[in-house]
């Protein structure tokens, strides 16, 4: 890294840009868990003693301002304050506390003395089984917490220092990325792909996010960086003014691409439908023709007990009740979307295995209890919802969910194209379903065998080579001969480059995040359809 003249953004690391948009402000750096050092012996127990109890008087401070922290963004909504109040409370049990102390009494440092008090009081409660059994893993990330005081190393799990800051991490989960504050100004992650979840959930919140940064977590706390969430620049010791001035012209090019309005139209005014990709009401925003892609999976990725049909209804209906057209996509879990209500297997290759449409096979009623949800959320608000599932192989598969999606009430039904075997049996699959949204990302890992999280596998996965354009365009060939929609819901439809592209290959509709529609619609008015189809046809030599 050069060093920078003193005042100055320099570009200091390049990643790979997955969610456009510029921020600049301090990094904060999300640790990993503590690794426990081999055990010292003590010489002052006094000492050590305050030392465990200083550690869980700090864990507890920090979950409580935590706690006030949340409570202040949602307005006195208190779910996410009241858990963090909650697990104050089991750092500040007596009894633990009581425990770790006798540790010391026993000859064991303060770290050690903590992971074996943290160890039991974790067995005691899984024993338990039911709610507190399931609060067992809690006691996990207290410990961490605990033991990294005590070491005086950062403290694992998301910062909080109470000002806006850039998260710096090696890499983030999605439910840690769900679980993101306003505070959070963009993301910086050494490790993760361009269609990685994580990469996903950043675009449809409008964060900057930049993955696959090597080194950019050996960035100290409170340095100033800015981001271009396009480029995938970093640059480095910038000034306060030079990033305030940076977040303000990100605030007015978002308005000036905001102002553009209309349904997706080339210059000639032939029409490609410009929908949202959404995992819940709350990204909504205006702008769309509707909702392309619902991940339903990402409103209860955190869970530990399956949602109820009521939680499902009313989570569904607040969607249609909100957007003029939906397509609902089916629970997508595995691989690196885990559902831990579901108690799926760990696999050895999970990408090829149980996951998608696939978990129908070992867990049929999961599926069923959501069709139904999705048909009573529809009869409830009037809407007609379309209805498509995820990783789709064969042509029977396909018959086979769209006649249980219909006898429970669904009318219209797709599948989603993200299997090279489907896409080259498009033709077929149409016979029994109504539509096809073809999910790029994971069409791109399984045309080109890259893993879409594997950072250094990047250029494989970019959608724009002609294998996967190709397959494309024999999806939409296969949609106009049937005369039935096709579209694209991967994130190939948010890139302004691509957008003409798709179109010229004949998709129907584009779905991406909220924040992508703007550059997208710009893109496509400037070209005519005879112009898109000349970009597909040299894109695809
Ligand atoms: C896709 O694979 O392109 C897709 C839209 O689904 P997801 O990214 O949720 O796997
Ligand atoms: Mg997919």
């Amino acid at each position: 890294m050069a060093d920078p003249a003193p005042g100055t953004a320099a570009p200091g690391f390049t990643g790979l840009g997955v969610s456009p948009g510029r921020a600049a402000g301090p990094v904060m750096t999300m640790a990993g868990p503590p690794v426990l050092p081999e055990p010292r012996p003590v010489l002052d127990a006094e000492a050590e003693t305050a030392v465990v109890g200083k550690a869980l008087e700090t864990v507890a401070a920090d979950l409580r301002r935590r706690s006030a922290t949340a409570r202040k963004r949602t307005s006195g909504d208190g779910g996410a304050a009241e858990i963090l109040d909650a697990l104050a409370m089991m750092a500040d049990d007596p009894m633990l506390r009581e425990e770790a102390e006798q540790g010391v009494r026993d000859g064991l440092d303060a770290a050690h003395a903590l992971d074996s008090a943290f160890t039991r009081h974790r067995e005691a409660l899984a024993a338990l089984g039911g709610y507190l059994g399931e609060r067992a893993a809690d006691l996990d990330d207290l410990k961490h917490r605990a033991v990294a005081g005590a070491l005086g190393v950062p403290m694992p799990g998301l910062p909080a220092p109470g000002h806006p800051y850039v998260l710096l991490a090696e890499d983030l989960s999605p439910a840690d990325t769900a679980g993101l504050g306003a505070d959070v100004l963009a993301l910086v992650t050494e490790r993760g792909g361009p269609t990685s979840h994580t990469a996903i959930l950043a675009r449809g919140r409008g964060l900057p996010a930049v993955v696959a940064c090597a080194g950019i977590t050996g960035l100290a706390d409170g340095t100033y960086i800015s981001v271009d969430g396009t480029s995938g620049e970093i640059g480095v010791d910038v000034t306060e003014e030079e990033a305030a001035r940076i977040r303000e012209r990100d605030r007015e090019e978002r308005a000036r691409l905001a102002a553009t309005s209309g349904p997706g139209r080339t210059a000639d005014g032939y029409p490609v439908k410009l929908l949202l990709n959404i995992g819940s009401a709350a990204d909504l925003r205006p702008g769309g023709e509707g909702v392309g892609l619902f991940r339903t999976e990402f409103l209860f990725l955190d869970r530990k007990q399956a949602p109820s049909f009521a939680e499902q209804v009313t989570a569904y209906a607040e969607v249609f009740g909100q957007a003029a057209h939906v397509v609902v996509r089916t629970l997508d879990a595995g691989t690196d979307k885990p559902l831990p209500f579901l108690g799926l297997a760990p696999e050895h290759n999970p990408a090829l295995g149980i996951r998608g449409l696939r978990v129908d096979r070992v867990l049929p009623g999961v599926l069923d209890t959501q069709l139904d949800a999705i048909a009573e959320a529809a009869r409830q608000t009037g809407a007609e919802a379309w209805v498509m599932a995820p990783m789709v192989t064969t042509p029977a598969e396909a018959a086979g969910f769209a006649e249980r999606a219909r006898a429970r009430g669904v009318h219209r039904v797709g599948v989603m194209i993200e299997v090279p075997a489907a896409a080259l049996q498009a033709d077929r699959i149409l016979e029994y379903v109504d539509f096809l949204s073809i999910g790029t990302n994971d069409l791109s890992q399984y045309t080109f065998a890259a893993d879409r999280q594997h950072a250094a596998l990047a250029d494989l996965l970019d959608p724009a080579q002609p294998a996967l354009l190709r397959l494309v365009g024999a999806c939409a060939e296969a949609g106009r001969a049937a005369g039935k929609p096709v579209g694209v819901c991967g994130e190939a439809a948010g890139d302004p480059v691509l957008a003409p592209v798709l179109a010229g290959l004949g998709v129907t509709s584009l779905s991406m995040a909220p924040v992508c529609v703007p550059a997208v619609r710009d893109a496509l008015s400037r070209h005519t359809l005879e112009e898109c189809r000349e970009r597909a046809r040299a894109a695809t030599a």
